[in-house]
């Protein structure tokens, strides 16, 4: 079983990227074999400028390692260091209707939210699938908002192997069942975790980098506490019971009509939680209180990694060696898979 997810380092990491999707690879990289990687070619989409590509680029491979990616046990690498997944994008974006692109709902949330409508960002499903699709992935954890992309990577495999593989059937992608040939690209499944698939930001949005709305799992403690203290809230008074969340937002733009409240559920253990949810209900405390116990909460949850961290950006040369040696392994893998890809499509 192979896992493969990135994050993009189009930001400082925020805790809606732990609980969506670094906490499971975490998990998976003792499963089987795990390559995790730093998105910084998707990160152009939005980053115009190369020195913060760069130390962004450095900060998202710190806070891998710093929340427990171990590098002995998974492939850590920067997604620019393996060229071919450019070369296979462009091939794969050659099957690639366009009409699916169209669909996509991350490009139009970005689009929405007033990023620029470029090629690259349109485009971005298909380098993704590319990531995917070029080291023969079984599992992509990811949050909810990228579900979508996965399964453009498992129709494209799919469409790709139909067009290039004699004898392939879409019914039978293995060839296990009956023994048809089996697809040169691996039709990959998304693994989400149910309760924490769309982390909400302060504003009660899906938290994202882009969005200004994160709490940053490694950023300055004043500028935590700050945005914790600016999570959105009503104006039921301290003696008052307070609003519980019920089923989904009316405003589709929102994850959470009670940021605050899913946001302790998220971050204390259960039995805390428990009790806060009693008293929430039960009304007599302000939402003051409950921020600074989510703050409480944060530096239990973070400190030990915030800690690590600081530890680790303090050399630089062994993270470089890191990154190095793990593109050295995930370039072996591309160029097995990029053989097989250019034999199909009849490029020497
Ligand atoms: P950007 O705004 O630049 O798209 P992002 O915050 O959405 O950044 P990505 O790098 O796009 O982060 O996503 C990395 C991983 O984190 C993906 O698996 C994505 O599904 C997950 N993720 C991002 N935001 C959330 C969230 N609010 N809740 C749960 N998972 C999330
Ligand atoms: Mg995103």
């Amino acid at each position: 079983m192979r896992t493969l997810s990135g994050v993009q380092s189009s930001g400082k990491l925020h805790i809606g990227n732990y609980f969506g999707a670094i906490r499971q690879f975490v998990q998976l990289q003792e499963e089987g074999e795990a390559y995790y990687f730093i998105a910084n070619l998707h990160a152009l989409t939005t980053v115009r400028d190369a020195k913060l590509a760069l130390e962004l680029t450095r900060e998202a491979a710190l806070a891998y390692l710093a929340l427990g990616v171990d590098p002995k046990k998974a492939v850590l690498f920067r997604q620019s260091d393996v060229r071919e997944v450019l070369e296979l994008n462009w091939i794969l974006g050659t099957v690639v209707p366009h009409a699916h692109l169209e669909r996509a709902h991350s490009y139009k949330d970005k689009v929405a939210k007033g990023i620029s409508p470029d090629f690259g960002l349109f485009a971005y499903p298909v380098l993704m699938a590319a990531d995917i699709l070029l080291y023969s992935t079984d599992f992509v954890p990811v949050g909810k908002d990228q579900i979508q992309h996965v399964e453009f990577a498992r129709d494209w495999a799919v469409k790709f192997n139909t067009e290039y593989v004699k004898g392939y059937d879409p019914a039978d992608p293995d060839g296990k069942e009956r023994g048809h040939a089996p697809g040169i690209l691996k039709l990959p499944q998304a693994r989400i975790q149910e309760a924490t698939q769309t982390v909400p930001g302060v504003d009660g949005k899906k938290m994202s980098k882009s969005y200004g709305n994160t709490i940053e799992m490694f950023g300055d403690e004043k500028e935590i506490k700050k945005r914790i203290m600016s999570i959105k809230t009503d104006s039921t008074p301290v003696e008052a019971p307070k609003p519980v969340p019920e089923g989904k937002p009316a405003d589709p733009s929102l994850v959470s009509e009670v940021p605050l409240y899913d946001l302790l559920k998220l971050m204390l253990p259960a039995s805390e939680f428990a009790e806060v949810d009693a008293s929430w209900r039960a009304g007599g405390k302000g939402y003051g209180d409950y921020k600074k116990k989510l703050l409480e909460a944060f530096h239990t949850t973070f400190g030990p990694a915030r800690q690590r961290y600081a530890e680790l950006a303090g050399d630089p040369a062994e993270l470089e060696r890191i990154l190095q040696d793990g593109a050295q392994r995930a370039r072996q893998e591309a160029s097995v898979l990029m053989d097989k890809v250019r034999r199909a499509v009849g490029i020497p």
